[in-house]
């Protein structure tokens, strides 16, 4: 016992050493998107460069830094290192994506630690929607109404939430609608052998299921194999992490990966999602072809409604977006054909006019799933025809 003391005496100390020394840093796991094959994020996960040990996975310190006390200097550390090093990426006009920083239960129960963030996105000048929180359900338990204040206020600031670790530990389903969840990650307990064991493979289908009934995205962790890859295609879900794609790199290493827009070979398309664009104005077309072919979409177009129509007529089409105001034709017009003749197509209008009666026209002629207008945010227009794909498969079984 005293052995063993006198070991846990000597990290402390060294904890302490470390955080003054510089001797932690942190290493970025890209997680990759399962439609366009693309890294749309990455966990920041630190690391402890020891000096006669090397390097040290949080595993072996950060539960004694949570004991003694050291987590929130370490955490604040962790989170000061990665707003600093995305707003040097954004200087330097990388194109960045979200960093997910892991949050301790002992920096959400501290009473300013909004405030905190709010101040340190303004020493670095860092739009928040650049970061994004992971934190576990036994975290927000200890003060669920401390916790769902602190990342209500996180969620307006805009950054992103996701539940981590998610099936293993405290997983109450009132949790995922009570707190302002972007995403769940699925715990890499169930993903290990999710394609060839069958009771993990029905709760990995089940989670992916729920979550996206309530808009959440899925992430699953520990992703090491082509077969997982392909299972997890299959189930629609969102995004993966782990050694199939990349272990947790260097910062130099993830900004070379950044600036060579590193692909993962997603392989054969499960089944092809197909898209019709009608809209008579070719930059237009062009542009959104451009935005969703990156998707994996296979992405068809036509420059008015009647060629739109043969379109149709040759191709199997899920999704629909079309203009308003066409020569010929308009969108309101075409829609209510393609409605007749395909009625199980999801249809998109991306109109520039706003007019209400024609807007009220089209969604009614049209039974239109969206009515968008342009200018569109791109974002908004990925998200809302990944919804309108997965309505489709809803309805189509
Ligand atoms: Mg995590």
């Amino acid at each position: 016992m005293n052995a063993l003391h006198a070991a846990r005496l000597a990290l402390e100390s060294e904890l302490l050493h470390a955080l003054h020394a510089q001797e932690f840093v942190v290493y970025y796991q890209p997680r990759v998107d399962l439609v366009s094959g693309r890294i749309d994020s990455a966990e920041a996960l630190i690391r402890w460069r020891h000096p006669q040990r090397g390097l040290v996975c949080p595993g072996t310190f950060i539960p004694l830094a949570e004991e003694v006390g050291l987590i929130e200097p370490i955490g604040n550390w962790v989170l000061d290192t990665v707003f600093g090093q995305q707003a040097r990426w954004l200087g330097q006009q990388i194109d960045v994506v979200p960093i997910a920083v892991n949050l301790s239960a002992a920096q959400l129960r501290n009473g300013k630690f909004v405030q905190n963030i709010v101040d340190a996105l303004s020493r670095h000048a860092l739009p928040a929607h650049h970061i994004e929180f992971e934190l576990t359900e036994s975290m927000v338990m200890h003060d669920v109404e401390l916790a769902a204040a602190h990342l209500q206020a996180l969620k307006k600031l805009g950054i992103q939430l996701s539940l981590d670790d998610f099936g293993t530990g405290h997983s109450s389903l009132a949790h995922l609608q009570r707190f302002p969840f972007d995403a769940v990650k699925i715990d890499r307990a169930f993903i290990r052998d999710v394609n060839c064991n069958a009771g993990n493979a029905a709760i990995a289908t089940a989670v992916i299921a729920m979550a996206h009934s309530l808009h959440l995205r899925v992430v699953a962790e520990g992703v090491e194999t082509e077969g997982q890859l392909q299972f997890l295609r299959r189930r629609r879900c969102d995004e993966l992490q782990g050694f199939y794609f990349s272990e947790a790199v260097p910062a130099a290493q993830f900004e070379t990966m950044l600036v060579e827009k590193t692909l993962l070979a997603l392989g054969h398309q499960v089944d092809e999602d197909t898209l019709l664009i009608v809209d008579d104005e070719p930059g237009t077309l062009q542009t959104l072809r451009r935005l969703l072919r990156r998707e994996g979409y296979r992405v068809l177009t036509a420059s008015g409604g009647q060629e739109g129509l043969n379109v149709l007529a040759l191709n199997r089409v899920q999704v629909i977006i079309s203009d308003q105001r066409m020569p010929n034709m308009s969108g309101t017009q075409f829609m209510r054909i393609a409605r007749e003749l395909y009625p199980d197509t999801i249809r998109i209008i991306l109109s520039g006019f706003t007019d209400l009666a024609a807007v009220t026209d089209s969604v009614n002629q049209g039974q239109l799933f969206k009515f968008m207008t342009k200018p569109w945010d791109d974002g908004e227009l990925v998200r809302n025809i990944r919804d309108a794909f997965r309505l489709h498969r809803q309805r189509n079984g």
